[in-house]
């Protein structure tokens, strides 16, 4: 199968992804003609389709969320009320580190403090996406689920754009209002909790800026592709990085500020090691690519020019 990815081109037909429609699985060949040469670039037709009725056993089993069920990427009541508290959390450590700043006549501390959150919490996303890439599945405790999502996510990265809001950021948002709640009671230093909330607040809303690293340019606010191509927010061509081979690389979702120091410095590989070294245990990212890496969308959807 050849495949032309400067010339991908999404099907505009969402009928494609319900499971009562005809599921078309691609064995595109393209040719510049139609004779059998490799096509040029600019030219492209395509030579075979089949279109075959049943679902795909291959998708099925790995339970791609849109095709098994759409719902799955909507918002509950449960995930808004996870996500309100969550933000309710951090909004609590900002507003009492702004008070109490304001008591003491701080502003650089709590300033720097808060920039101090904001770069740990992409270092955060990247080791925590990192571990759970590479390491359990879905059977794990705690994590089981986190794991399993982030497989999935490699096999159908474009699914991350359609999940809604709170659906998408739920789980971390239960995370982060299990620890940032009692902090909030138990201090009230205002340099501390703007690191808190700086951190908390970017690790929280990690997962929608990754959905916004997967969007198309045209269709993002321009304010994200802003932040995104200033770098505050990590940018979408650094993130397609991850989703190719080898697979192991540019794991940080907030700003992806460390992704250059943690890919050319080999920090993961590393730990990798030191892993396999003292426990036996390889990383996902050592095997040959293979299902549980590649992404299905491109793979298995028609490319229409
Ligand atoms: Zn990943
Ligand atoms: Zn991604």
């Amino acid at each position: 199968m050849y495949t032309l990815p400067q010339n991908r081109l999404s099907i505009k037909h969402p009928h494609y992804l319900h499971t009562c429609q005809p599921r078309i699985v691609t064995h595109v060949n393209c040719a510049a003609t139609t004779t059998t040469r490799r096509p040029k670039t600019n030219q492209v037709v395509l030579e075979e389709v089949q279109v075959i009725n049943t679902p795909s056993p291959q998708l099925n089993s790995g339970r791609s969320p849109i095709i098994d069920d759409e719902s799955t990427l909507q918002s509950t009541w449960t995930h808004r009320a996870w996500v309100a508290s969550g933000c309710t959390s951090v909004f609590v450590s900002l507003a009492k580190s702004i008070v109490n700043s304001t008591d003491a006549n701080l502003l650089l501390e709590p300033v720097l403090a808060g920039l101090l959150g904001y770069v740990l919490a992409d270092l955060g996303s990247g080791v925590y996406h990192w571990a759970i890439d590479n390491y359990g599945d879905a059977s794990t405790p705690v994590f089981g689920s986190q794991i399993e999502a982030f497989q999935g996510h490699h096999k159908w990265p474009w699914t991350i754009t359609r999940r809604q809001f709170a659906n998408n950021l739920h789980a971390l948002a239960r995370v982060i209002t299990f620890v940032v709640v009692p902090i909030d009671l138990a201090i009230n230093d205002p340099v501390l909790l703007s690191f808190v909330a700086m951190c908390s607040g970017c690790i929280m809303f990690s997962q929608q800026f990754h959905a916004w690293a997967h969007g198309t340019k045209s269709k993002l606010p321009p304010v994200v592709v802003a932040l995104q191509e200033s770098g505050v927010l990590v940018s979408r061509s650094q993130h397609s990085a991850h989703h190719r081979q080898p697979y192991n690389n540019n794991y940080c979702i907030v700003s992806g500020a460390w992704n250059k120091f943690l890919d050319e410095n080999m920090i993961f590989e590393a730990l990798e090691l030191v892993f396999f070294f003292k426990f036996g245990v390889k990383p996902r990212s050592w095997a040959e690519p293979n299902s549980d890496w590649t992404e299905e969308t491109e793979a298995h959807f028609p490319q229409i020019m």
